[in-house]
C-alpha cells in the first residue's frame, strides 16, 4: 500500500479540433468512416470480460443512409442480465478495494486514448450510427467524454479530502465507500459521452455496473467498451448488456442487489423505472440511489431590448444542431412584437442556408433524425400543427424518409402559448414561437414558467441589465441550466454542470462532485484515544 497523498492532474477542457479543409484530423476521420463502412461487425454482450452471443440480434444502421447496415448486435435477456449481476458482484470484491490512484489511472488513461489514437474511431462511429456532423460528434463523443473522465477523477479526490473536524483526544474521519450491490447505467441514443459516463462515473469511485446503451447507439457504445478494455478496466467492472428496455431493465431493477440507477433518457421511461424499483423495495437489500436526467422543453425568452442578430444565431444553433435531438435543444420561444418582424425576416433568410444531408459531406449543418420511430413521432407533431388554425409554418415543415430520416428545420408560429408543440417534448428539429405583446411581459414569463412540466434549460435575451435580473428571478425554477444572451445548449463539463428539475430529472449535475457523491456511501469513523474508564458523570456527584 502506498504511503503518500497523491494529487491528480488538474483537469483542463479538451480542445475542440476544427476539422477544417486540409487538417490532418479531417483526413483521418474521413478515412476511418470509409473503413468502418466497408465492413459489417457483430457486437456481442460483454459479461465478466467474456463475449456472449445470444443469437437474438438487431441491426445497426446509418440513419441518413438507412439501407446501409453497419452490423448487428446481440440482445441480452433475463438470463444474461442475471449473469452480468453475478459477474459484477464478483468483480466488486477486488475493484472496490483497489488503491484509488490505480483505479482512477485507468480512466485517465482512457481519456488519453480517446484524445489520441481512439478519437477518430469514436467520432466516426458516432457520426455513422447517430448521424452527427463532425463538429457535433467532436464536442460530444471526443471532448465531453474526455472531460467527464478527467474532471470526475479530480472531483472524486476533492470529495475524499472533505473531512470533519476533530476535538481534543478524538479523531473523526470520513471514508468514501463504494455502494454495495451494482449500479444499473441506462443511456440514451443522443450523446455518446453520456453513455460513456453513466457507467464509468460510479465505477471510478469503486462501484460495479451493468450498462445498457440505447438500441440505436450500440455501435459507438461498443467501441467505448473496447477502449475501456485497452485502458485496463478489469473484467466485470462494467458489463455491457444491450437489448430491449424492459427485457434488460426488469431483471436488473427487480434484483435485490440493485444499489443505484444512473439514467439519462425520456421522462416517461424514467418514471416507469422508478415505479418498478419502488414496487420492489421491500425485496431489495438497499434503498437504490436513483439518478435520472430526463426530457426538456427548453426555451428562449427574448426581451424587447434583445440583440436580434444574437437571437437569430442562438435560435438556429439551439434548435437545429443535431436535428434538435439534444435534451437541451431550444424548442419554444417567446418573442416581443416590437422586434418580431426584424427577427422573422433575418431568421427565415438564415434558416434557408441551413444544409441537411449526409454527415460525411462536411458542408451539411444537419443530418437525419435517429430512426423510424423518431421520424414518425416528430412528423406527427408537424402534421398536427399543419392541421391547426392556431399555427403557421415560417420555415420547413417537409420531411422525407426515402434515403434516410430527414426532417427540415421547421419553425411553427402559434397564437396559443399552450399549443401542443409549445409544451410537449418533440425531440426533433421543430421550434415553436409565440409572439407576445410587449406590455404582457409579466404574464408571458408566467406562461413560460408554468406551461410545460419540464425545467431543463432556458435562455433569456436582453441588453437591459434590470430586465435580465427580473426575468432570471421570475424563471428561477424553470431551468436547471440557465443562459443569459446565449443559446441553451452546449454545456461543458467543469464549466456548466448539467441537469434540470421538475419532470427533467433529479438535477444531480452530470460531471460534477454532486453526481459522484450519489455513488458513494460515507462511513463516519470516530476514534477516541483515551476513552473514559468511569461511566459516572461529574454532575452526578451531588452532596
Ligand atoms: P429513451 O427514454 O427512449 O431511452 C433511454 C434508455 O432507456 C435507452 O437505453 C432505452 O433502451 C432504455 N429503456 C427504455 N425502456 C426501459 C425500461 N423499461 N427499463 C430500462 N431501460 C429502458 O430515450 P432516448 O430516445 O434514447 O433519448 C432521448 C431522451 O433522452 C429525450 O427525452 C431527452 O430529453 C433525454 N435526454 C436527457 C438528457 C439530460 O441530461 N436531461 C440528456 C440526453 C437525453
Amino acid at each position: 500500500m502506498s504511503n503518500a497523498y497523491f494529487k491528480v492532474p488538474i483537469p483542463v477542457n479538451e480542445p475542440i479540433k476544427s476539422y477544417k479543409p486540409g487538417s490532418p484530423e479531417k483526413e483521418e476521420l474521413k478515412a476511418k468512416m470509409l473503413e468502418l463502412k466497408s465492413k459489417q461487425i457483430e457486437v456481442p454482450l460483454i459479461i465478466g470480460g467474456k463475449e456472449i452471443r445470444t443469437g437474438n440480434t438487431a441491426e445497426m444502421i446509418i440513419p441518413h443512409n438507412k439501407k446501409h447496415v453497419l452490423g448487428v448486435y446481440h440482445k441480452a435477456g433475463k438470463e444474461e442480465v442475471e449473469e452480468a449481476i453475478e459477474s459484477a458482484l464478483e468483480a466488486r470484491k477486488e475493484w472496490s478495494e483497489m488503491p484509488w490512484e490505480h483505479r482512477v489511472s485507468i480512466f485517465l488513461k482512457a481519456a488519453e486514448l480517446l484524445s489520441g489514437p481512439w478519437r477518430s474511431t469514436i467520432n466516426a462511429t458516432t457520426m455513422l450510427n447517430q448521424s452527427k456532423t463532425a463538429f457535433q460528434s467532436e464536442i460530444d463523443a471526443a471532448c465531453e467524454l474526455i472531460d467527464f473522465w478527467n474532471f470526475n477523477v479530480y472531483y472524486m479526490t476533492q470529495l475524499m479530502s472533505d473531512q470533519p473536524i476533530s476535538t481534543k483526544g478524538v479523531w473523526n474521519r470520513l471514508e468514501y465507500r463504494a455502494l454495495e450491490g451494482f449500479v444499473f447505467a441506462v443511456s440514451p441514443f443522443n450523446f455518446t459521452s453520456i453513455g460513456g459516463n453513466l457507467g464509468t462515473a460510479p465505477a471510478m469511485v469503486g462501484n460495479v455496473a451493468l450498462w445498457k446503451p440505447a438500441s440505436s447507439a450500440v455501435y459507438s457504445a461498443y467501441h467505448i467498451m473496447l477502449l475501456l478494455k485497452e485502458a485496463g478496466l478489469p473484467d466485470g467492472v462494467i458489463n455491457f448488456v444491450p437489448g430491449s428496455g424492459s427485457q434488460v431493465g426488469n431483471p436488473a431493477m427487480t434484483s435485490k442487489h440493485l444499489a443505484g440507477v444512473h439514467f439519462t433518457g425520456s421522462t416517461s421511461v424514467f418514471q416507469n423505472m422508478w415505479k418498478t424499483i419502488a414496487e420492489n423495495l421491500s425485496e431489495s437489500n438497499y434503498y437504490p440511489r436513483i439518478v435520472g436526467e430526463t426530457g426538456g422543453k427548453d426555451f428562449i425568452f427574448a426581451h424587447p431590448t434583445a440583440d436580434v442578430d444574437a437571437l437569430v444565431s442562438a435560435t438556429i444553433r439551439g434548435a437545429f444542431e443535431y436535428q434538435g435531438q439534444k435534451c437541451s435543444a431550444a424548442s419554444r420561444m417567446y418573442i416581443p412584437k416590437s422586434i418580431w418582424s426584424e427577427f422573422k425576416e433575418k431568421y427565415v433568410a438564415e434558416v434557408k442556408d441551413v444544409k441537411m444531408g449526409d454527415v460525411e459531406d462536411f458542408t451539411n449543418f444537419m443530418g437525419a433524425v435517429i430512426d423510424q420511430g423518431a421520424y414518425e413521432t416528430i412528423t406527427e407533431y408537424i402534421k398536427y400543427a399543419d392541421e391547426s388554425d392556431e399555427a403557421e409554418f415560417i420555415t420547413g415543415g417537409k420531411y422525407n424518409d426515402s434515403e434516410g430520416f430527414f426532417i427540415e428545420p421547421t419553425t411553427i408560429v402559434t397564437t396559443n402559448p399552450n399549443f401542443k408543440t409549445m409544451v410537449e417534448e418533440i425531440f426533433g428539429p421543430v421550434m415553436t414561437i409565440f409572439v407576445y405583446e410587449d406590455e404582457k411581459l409579466d404574464e408571458t414569463l408566467e406562461s413560460c414558467d408554468t406551461a410545460s412540466a419540464y425545467a431543463l434549460t432556458g435562455a433569456i435575451f436582453a441588453q437591459d441589465r434590470k430586465a435580465l435580473v427580473y426575468m432570471a428571478d421570475r424563471l428561477k425554477n424553470s431551468a436547471g441550466n440557465f443562459y443569459f444572451n446565449d443559446k441553451p445548449t452546449g454545456a461543458v463539463v467543469g464549466q456548466q454542470p448539467f441537469g434540470g428539475g421538475r419532470a427533467s430529472g433529479t438535477n444531480d449535475k452530470a460531471g460534477s462532485a454532486m453526481n459522484l457523491l450519489r455513488w458513494m456511501s460515507v462511513r463516519t469513523m470516530k476514534e477516541t484515544f483515551d476513552p473514559p474508564k468511569n461511566w459516572r458523570y461529574p454532575f452526578m456527584d451531588e452532596k
